[in-house]
């Protein structure tokens, strides 16, 4: 065979599989969406997801579609001694799914792993100095979420923060928010935005960003965690948290903040 015929070969075996790749996932998620509902799952959705059953019922089932396609191509691991069952595996996809709901889903493309500690677990942060040495130190959290692959959860915090769905605070929600940021490729409060709404985004946010660090550094109450005043990556985590678990409440207080996330995640949980 001639090596020109061989390129050629390479070539179109490369566009056969970059065309038909996407077709191929789309054609087995259908597959997966259409696999009955376990029993079990349902239960478990009853008693961790306190707000499931209050979501309009078109939302239901996308829902417990999304987390079937969700549960079959993410990986779930235990770490400290805890066993991954499945109602770690549905009480986190649930959560997890929510910020997918009436969007054009693509399942965190870049996630591949998820990690459960049974509590907070300890990380190595790394700071410079005021020399410019590099320290590292521990952090205690309750969920982290990597660029690459992978989202660290604490079973603990996963699971209250779904049982107490109106404290503003959910750590799962906090986290895959991240992911949505993430998929830009950089992270800083600018997930991929419909057309056309950038600049509004960006104006409505600033503001609302600028408003927090200035009550956070005055210490006045906001609705909003302070910690969202850290950086523009995680005011929107914050306030995607906050979206989803007092929605009446943010759309009052904050009702331009309120529109651009209903018009990013498509949902409207003030209604439900
Ligand atoms: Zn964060």
């Amino acid at each position: 065979m001639s090596p020109i015929f061989i390129t050629s070969l390479i070539v179109s075996a490369l566009i056969t599989y970059i065309v038909f790749k996407p077709l191929w996932i789309n054609h087995k998620r259908n597959k997966t969406k259409a696999r009955p509902f376990p029993k079990e799952w349902r239960y478990i959705l009853k008693r961790n997801i306190p707000y499931f059953y209050s979501m309009p019922a078109d939302l239901q089932l996308q829902l417990k579609q999304h987390l079937l396609v969700f549960l079959e191509e993410k990986k779930f691991f235990g770490f400290e001694g805890i066993k991954i069952t499945d109602e770690i595996r549905v009480t986190i996809a649930a959560q997890a799914c929510l910020l997918l709901l009436n969007r054009k889903a693509n399942y965190y493309p870049k996630l591949k792993s998820i990690y459960i500690y049974p509590q907070a677990f300890v990380t190595k942060h790394e700071t410079r100095d005021e020399a410019g040495i590099l320290q590292s130190k521990p952090r205690v959290l309750s969920g982290e979420s990597w660029e690459l692959g992978k989202v660290i959860l604490s079973w603990k915090h996963s699971k209250q923060g779904a049982q107490d769905f109106d404290d503003g605070h959910n750590v799962v929600i906090h986290e895959f928010a991240h992911q949505l940021d993430q998929e830009t490729g950089v992270a800083n409060g600018a997930p991929f935005l419909k057309k056309n709404s950038n600049r509004c985004w960006s104006k409505v946010l600033s503001k609302e960003f600028e408003q927090l660090q200035r009550d956070a550094r005055r210490g006045e109450d906001s609705l909003l965690d302070h910690y969202g005043a850290t950086n523009p990556a995680e005011f929107f985590a914050v306030a995607s948290e906050v979206f989803f678990e007092r929605p009446k409440e943010m759309k009052k207080e904050h009702s331009k903040l309120y529109d651009q996330l209903q018009s990013f995640y498509q949902v409207n949980p003030a209604i439900w």
